[in-house]
């Protein structure tokens, strides 16, 4: 899947790191380059134009940091425009239990409907599905749902040729009797959008009211794909797409565009006839996947650092300057506990090793400067005795722990404007540890 555009974004990715610098002649190849590798991955022109528009301004606002390389950054913004290209949020089905939720798949003959009915029954056979064929013109339709469907083990709702409306009724009432909590109706295909196909899915839509009205594409008609989501939306109102026969040698274009032309998200990707192949569709995974995946998960990760470090660079002016007090220390520890698990945070930031950081310590410290007032907090000198002893008896802790922590922190301040002052060469010191 995405192979073409996964091996020329490899060539990219390689020249754009290896830049040194990256001037306004650096950007114009690797606009350029970009520009080639998604029209050939059969990504539409129009967003092909904003997308290379929307990285020339991004990288005329770059801001340069010292632990990212030019090229790391120009990587960034593909990366994060390329997610928004695809839709930017990953979509589910969610079935509420109060309802007797219908979802109906249209599209296309050929796409694949009838196989994705049979692979959606598979992966929410826990709603116990009941499927239904709506194509009562050919009864070979039915017979293909049927032998799919029973070899998943699945219910199938009985052909009944006379009505279309009557069988989808049927199927909603049969639903209810037997506890199918969801019915996923397969519908008639056409060779073209036309009249009577556009008028039978909306009957349906009438009468069974689906919470997803899914179109299966077939993924190979690239652009052609597109243009059926955008009329069938306009038609027959469209709440996602199913993209089908991603596992040939597809170029993609249809997945990068169908989310922003047709403006249909894209709910699943079909991967091969097998019924396991269906997979849930995630923006930020095919970005990486098109980008090279273990390169750009690192990215993400080296750019969480180098965030967390810009926070940080403001409180170290200020401990640099002398003068951080028990507040700007409590602040920043919680700045740093919000980010996740304290170890792997506090590694990123330059100087920490993960042996450093102490969770119960953090905690203690956190305790007791929360147990102290602000001005304790602001001017530590003033805690004499009592308060020591109110600070402790608030903070869970002992006269010793709060002797330590301003111990600590006297130490840390006084190294701090040291350091400030150039008279020491080193790194800031991480709080629970000096
Ligand atoms: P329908 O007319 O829309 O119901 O399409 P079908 O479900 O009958 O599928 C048409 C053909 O495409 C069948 O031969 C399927 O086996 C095949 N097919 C469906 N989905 C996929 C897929 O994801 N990958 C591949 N390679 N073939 C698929
Ligand atoms: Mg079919």
């Amino acid at each position: 899947m995405f192979d073409g555009l996964i091996s020329r974004f490899q060539l990219i990715r390689r020249k754009v790191l290896g830049y040194g610098r990256i001037t306004s002649d650096e950007l114009a190849v690797i606009l350029k380059d970009i520009r080639v590798a998604l029209l050939e991955g059969d990504v539409n022109y129009r967003l092909v134009k904003d997308f290379i528009q929307n990285i020339e301004e991004r990288c005329a606002r770059l801001e340069l940091s010292k632990s990212l390389g030019p090229g790391d950054l120009v990587l960034k913004a593909v990366y994060e425009e390329l997610v928004l290209m695809l839709g930017a949020t990953p979509r589910k089905m969610i079935f509420k239990d109060h309802d007797r939720p219908a979802v109906s798949l249209l599209g296309l003959q050929g796409a694949g409907k009838t196989t994705t009915a049979v692979k959606l029954g598979v992966k929410y056979r826990g709603l116990k599905p009941l499927l239904v064929p709506a194509d009562i013109k050919r009864p070979a339709a039915f017979e293909q749902l049927v032998s799919l469907g029973r070899s998943a083990g699945l219910d199938v709702y009985p052909l009944d040729r006379t009505d279309l409306i009557k069988t989808v009724k049927g199927a909603m009432d049969m639903a209810y009797d037997r506890g199918h909590k969801i019915i996923i109706i397969d519908t008639a295909g056409r060779l073209h959008v036309d009249e009577e196909l556009i008028d039978e899915l909306r009957e349906i839509n009438d009468a069974v009211k689906p919470v997803y009205r899914l179109l299966v594409a077939d993924g190979m008609t690239g652009q052609d794909a597109v243009n059926q989501a955008a009329a069938f939306h306009d038609r027959t109102g469209l709440d996602g797409a199913i993209l089908t026969k991603m596992d040939g040698d597809t170029r993609g274009g249809a997945a990068l565009s169908i989310a922003r032309i047709a403006k249909v998200p894209i709910f699943f990707l079909c991967t091969g006839e097998q019924l396991s192949g269906l997979e849930e569709f995630y923006p930020d995974r095919v970005a990486q996947r098109i980008l090279g995946m273990g390169d750009i998960a690192s990215l993400v990760q080296k750019i969480k650092m180098v965030e967390a470090d810009i926070d940080q660079a403001k409180i170290r002016q200020k401990m640099t300057s002398g003068g951080l007090d028990l507040e700007d220390f409590l602040e920043q520890m919680k700045a740093v506990r919000k980010l996740g698990p304290l170890g792997k945070i506090a590694a990123m930031i330059p100087g920490v090793k993960e042996s450093d950081v102490d969770e119960n310590e953090m905690k203690k410290i956190e305790a007791m400067i929360n147990s102290m007032t602000r001005s304790e907090r602001q001017n530590p000198g003033i805690i004499d005795g009592s308060r020591k002893k109110r600070i402790a008896a608030g903070s869970g802790t002992t006269v010793q722990d709060i002797n330590q922590l301003l111990k600590q922190f006297s130490y840390a301040r006084d190294l701090m404007k040291k350091i400030g002052k150039g008279k020491i060469k080193g790194k800031m010191p991480f709080p629970g540890k000096f």
